[in-house]
């Protein structure tokens, strides 16, 4: 049966107002109703006898029955005064609202089993306890007591119509007695009883009314198994879809140039690097079009990487484009580049947003005619004016500073679709790499480039920072250069840029007086930037203060210093990106987080983990733990479905379930034309999700 076709207002209880006003949460169906899951649960199910309360029993239930009933009057206030026994000892319960209700309501020598947490005055006492006629309770009607109980999310407005706990729980009551039995389950019986999962009739019943802790388990594994699956099914359909479309950009070698490039590269490429490589040109040679993400820990060469793939499709008589997220990381791109591919007959072009126009104009002709061979960019890349002669792919770097939709985009670009490569320096929990990124293949570049040393970091205060300054001193006497990162002061780019500005007046006037600074901010042209990067790169610059704007990418193997200001206000992925700007040479590299004088414990403790590890991985899991998915992306993911019970960075195992189910499904009924029930819930659920499951 169609119960998210049942509005709420059929519901005896509810009228106009309080519709209007759960209409206001989002809930308008019966079925959004079974799906407003408990926020938690107290257990009334456990009987305490009165002779063993104590002081600190905290809330407790117990069975009673009631013998007598007074009204006392204080001032012009009536309080209603009940007493009650079960035979071990006795309690009282007072109202002092509702009081000629609760009189006529409760009756003498009836059973009542009553819940709350009790306090000693002239013997035990409740006050407005939670009641419910015993035989009811029995029967199996009652909402309130004797039981598990569930409690919901609340909000103001429900308030104002007294709607609480016991009023959603009542609801879901009367929804399950009137349909439950028609309940349809959408997910295959087979993936159910292969994986021990409990029906979806079962799972609702179980995660509003829990007869125990066990079912309540099962229920709710059962409905967080759901919410990944469908994730799961959006991904493997994406894939699907990706594989089908029909790839034009054909190699079947690697071609002269890139044989040139590799055997002149200045170092020999690690295993990994080696692996990634083959991966790339297995996906290149293949029939189907290359959606590969490409993971690897700061400085672990993820750039070569991409540009022997891009040489590759070059040396093919393909045009080859990389995206970068900010101009210096491009400019680097491009001015790296160029260096490699010395000496290749490669023409490489740089496009960014802001150009001159004729400039622009020029760079946009050869882009549109294939003159452009390799061409580096910012976002200006996938605007609607570049028109590439015959793209064949895409590199799309730190990615994970794009967010996902830009990735459709890419593959809709062109007219004959690209390969598309995207790399990461952002480890990211493995509960992720399944879910946003879980529609492409993963290769992981899981070592350094032999000879690094560890980055030794350390934890300074303000009040040690002329220590600080000094140690910069002599590692710029011995050839070293440093840079220096001014924080988020407030949500604020202007303040921001003020704070390193005034940090740079500041110290070139005192500590560093004398030595050749620059500064460096996202608000400063691009010909300034690119000289400024180009004189920190050849040394004649020593200090360089920025804001984050070098975060991603940036590459100076000199540079040995890297002193973060206010380093509790970062996020902790974002420290372990910036420290990757050192330790990219054969020196020891520092990584010093200074930290303000009056810093809170836990923020304390929180860079006590960049001081102890240099594993990304286990970064990124305790800042996704401490801040959670929107926080740690630096914008929301708009390609992942909300969840409810699902947690993304708990939950790998079952998603990992979800994964191999949904993948297993779509394989062999790529339509669902086998699961219609399921089917039309995608595409009623999904449809701005991905271009899902079209009818067959
Ligand atoms: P990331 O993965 O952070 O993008 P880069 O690609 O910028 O790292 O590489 C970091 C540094 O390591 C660069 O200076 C690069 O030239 C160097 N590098 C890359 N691969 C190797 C290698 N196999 N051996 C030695 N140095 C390497
Ligand atoms: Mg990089």
């Amino acid at each position: 049966m169609k119960l998210d076709t049942i509005s709420i207002s059929t519901i005896k209880k509810i009228g106009p107002k309080r519709e209007k006003i759960l209409n206001g949460a989002g809930l308008n169906t019966i079925s959004d109703l079974l799906n407003y899951y408990p926020r938690k649960y107290i257990d009334r199910q456990t009987i305490t006898k009165i002779r063993d309360f104590t002081e600190n029993s905290g809330e407790i239930t117990i069975v009673v029955k009631l013998y007598s009933k007074k009204i006392f009057k204080k001032g012009n206030r009536e309080i209603l005064n009940i007493s009650f026994t079960d035979g071990s000892g006795v309690v009282s319960a007072v109202w002092f609202k509702g009081v000629s209700f609760w009189k006529s309501k409760l009756k003498e020598n009836e059973e009542y089993i009553l819940s709350g947490k009790p306090k000693f005055f002239n013997g035990w006492q409740f006050s407005h306890p939670v009641l419910e006629k015993l035989e009811n309770a029995t029967e199996g009607n009652n909402t309130k007591t004797g039981r598990i109980i569930s409690l919901y999310p609340l909000n103001q407005l429900f308030n104002t119509l007294n709607i609480d706990s016991n009023t959603i729980r009542k609801y879901v009551f009367d929804i399950l007695q009137e349909y439950g039995n028609k309940i349809d389950d959408i997910i295959p019986q087979q993936i159910l009883s292969d994986n021990r999962l409990v029906t979806y009739q079962e799972a609702l019943e179980n995660i509003h009314f829990p007869e125990n802790d066990e079912v309540k388990k099962m229920a709710i594994r059962r409905l967080k198994f759901d919410e990944l699956f469908y994730l799961q099914l959006i991904l493997a359909k994406r894939k699907l879809n990706i594989s089908k479309i029909k790839k034009i950009n054909t190699i079947s070698n690697a071609g002269e140039k890139t044989k040139l490039l590799y055997d002149k590269l200045p170092f020999e490429l690690t295993d990994a690097q080696k692996n990634v490589v083959k991966d790339i040109y297995n996906d290149l040679k293949s029939a189907k079009i290359m959606n590969r993400m490409v993971q690897g820990d700061v400085g672990s060469g993820k750039t070569i990487v991409a540009l022997l793939a891009i040489v590759i499709m070059v040396s093919n008589g393909y045009q080859a484009a990389i995206m970068a997220p900010t101009e210096i990381l491009a400019e680097q791109h491009y001015l790296g580049f160029k260096k490699f591919c010395e000496d290749l007959d490669i023409n490489i072009s740089l496009l960014k947003g802001k150009m001159r126009k004729k400039l622009k104009d020029e760079v946009l002709g050869n882009i549109a005619n294939g003159v452009s061979n390799i061409i580096v960019g910012t976002h200006a890349l996938i605007q609607k004016n570049v028109e590439f002669q015959n793209l064949g792919l895409i590199v799309v770097d730190e990615q994970h500073r794009f967010g996902v939709i830009q990735r459709g985009d890419l593959i809709k670009k062109a007219k004959n679709p690209p390969n598309i490569l995207v790399m990461t320096a952002t480890p990211i929990p493995r509960t992720l790499s399944l879910s946003v990124y879980g529609d492409l293949d993963v290769s992981i570049i899981n070592s350094l480039p032999k000879g690094r040393k560890t980055i030794k970091t350390g934890i300074r205060y303000s009040h040690s920072l002329d220590k600080v300054y000094n140690f910069i001193i002599k590692e710029i006497k011995e050839g070293r250069q440093a840079y220096i990162v001014y924080p988020l002061i407030e949500k604020s780019e202007k303040l921001d840029i003020q704070a390193a500005v005034e940090g740079f007046e500041d110290l070139q006037h005192s500590h560093f007086y004398g030595i050749k600074m620059a500064i460096l901010h996202g608000k400063m042209k691009g010909e300034e930037k690119e000289e400024i990067m180009k004189d920190f790169k050849a040394n004649k610059t020593k200090i360089l203060i920025s804001t984050t704007v070098i975060e991603v990418g940036v590459d100076v193997p000199n540079a040995t210093i890297m002193l973060i200001m206010n380093s509790e206000r970062f996020g902790l992925s974002q420290i372990h990106q910036l420290r990757g700007r050192v330790g990219r040479g054969s020196q020891q590299s520092y990584c010093i987080l200074n930290v303000s004088d009056e810093i809170k414990e836990e923020s304390m403790e929180r860079m006590k983990i960049l001081e102890q590890s240099a594993d990304g991985f286990k970064i990124s899991e305790e800042d996704f733990k401490l801040r959670g998915p929107g926080e740690f992306f630096g914008q929301k993911q708009s390609g992942m479905p909300d969840f409810k019970l699902a947690n993304l960075l708990w939950d790998y195992d079952l998603m990992k379930l979800a994964r191999k189910e949904a993948f297993k499904l779509l394989s062999k009924d790529p339509y669902l034309s086998r699961h219609p029930d399921l089917r039309n819930y995608m595409n009623k659920n999904y449809k701005d999700k991905v271009e899902f499951l079209e009818i067959s």
